[in-house]
């Protein structure tokens, strides 16, 4: 199969190059040419890598806008309404709005709060398209056993807060994060941080796969995430919501962290990683660079999940996202910014493994 394209995001760096073609065969990309075949199919667009949505809690999606008049503590702590929600009210929850939000992903991380709810989520998503990484947590935190069995049924642990970990409990999480991998919540408030949720995960040698949130590290904890390669989840829109700041970015970046994005509570957030990116660019008012946020989707939600990126380049696997709007793809003055600002309302084209999966709005 070949598809002739207006512009496709290649390599790592997602160097744009214009009016060019893809060649697939058997599910990889064997040639890309700056032009367009007469063989080829005429999409068009602006191809990208599949996108990552490092950081989710689906659960919630059963009851839309339940955090509304909520505060964090009220409605995701261990008392909160949140766990008896997402215990209570099981009614299938994949409806079209979330299916055709999530199946533009290559993965989604989804921060699991109850274990056997696991093989069921990953069966519903996998239909839909995106791998599923449940990372989950035993009903009771003091239970080393259970966090095997967390281990064994889902694929991974989600740490939500450290600091109500015990000593021996992490021991036994350090040892598991060598086999699965983990990912915890750090300082998404200052209690945390000024508890040392980071430090005491690192102390004990827990393998961290990312942290999530991270809003109140300072300068030189985010020095250390990027010296021990620890990727830094953020979910703009949720930071503001329940915080009303969110990591320091500009300065993350300046020392080197791996940045990827995650939308969290899906009962809260709609789980669009558009709206993220677009969010952070207008916090930042266009002083982090465009490339830089579509990066943390595109390519560094990968590494959040503790896998190579999968971008587009000959002998990679053919999986990518075409935005089919033409106006974006031929007259953008700034192409990473027409992904950010718009990418949300493109119509889109999903290939998986080579295969065209579908089109949707
Ligand atoms: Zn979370």
């Amino acid at each position: 199969m070949i598809i002739n394209l207006d512009k496709i995001l290649v390599g790592e760096k997602l160097d744009v190059i214009e009016h060019a073609y893809i060649q697939i065969e058997d599910g990889v990309i064997t040639d890309i040419e700056q032009t367009w075949s007469p063989d080829g199919l005429n999409i068009g667009g602006i191809a990208l890598p599949l996108p990552v949505n490092a950081h989710v809690h689906l659960n919630d999606y059963v009851a839309p806008e339940s955090c509304i008049g909520y505060d964090l503590a009220s409605f995701v702590g261990s008392k909160g309404i949140k766990l008896p929600i997402t215990r209570l009210l099981r009614h299938k929850f994949v409806d079209n709005p979330l299916a055709r939000s999530i199946s533009i992903y290559y993965a989604l991380a989804d921060f699991q709060e109850h274990k056997d709810y696991c093989r069921e989520n990953k069966e519903l998503i996998e239909k839909n398209g995106p791998r599923y990484l449940g990372l989950s947590r035993p009903f009771n935190p003091l239970d080393t056993v259970e966090y095997d069995d967390v281990a064994r049924i889902c694929d991974g642990i989600g740490i939500s807060n450290p600091l109500r970990i015990p000593p021996y409990v992490m021991e036994e999480i350090s040892r598991l994060s060598l086999i699965c991998p983990v990912s915890a919540h750090v300082s998404e408030t200052r209690r945390m941080e000024e508890r040392g949720s980071l430090h005491y995960l690192l102390n004990y040698r827990v393998k961290l796969v990312s942290v999530v949130h991270g809003i109140f590290l300072k300068k030189w904890e985010l020095r250390q995430l990027a010296e021990e390669d620890i990727p830094l989840v953020v979910c703009p829109r949720s930071n503001l919501w329940f915080i009303g700041r969110m990591a320091d970015i500009a300065t993350a970046l300046k020392e080197g962290v791996t940045i990827a994005l995650g939308t969290d509570n899906a009962g809260c957030f709609h789980p669009d990683i558009f709206a993220e990116m677009e969010l952070l660019f207008t916090i930042y008012r266009g002083n982090i660079d465009a490339r830089e946020i579509v990066k943390m989707t595109f390519i560094n939600g990968y590494k959040a999940l503790g896998t190579s990126p999968r971008f587009i380049d000959v002998r990679q696997p053919a999986d990518m996202l075409v935005l089919r709007e033409p106006r974006l793809a031929r007259y953008s003055w700034n192409v990473y910014g027409s992904i950010i600002r718009r990418g949300s309302y493109c119509n889109k084209l999903v290939v998986r493994d080579g295969v065209i999966i579908k089109s949707f709005n």
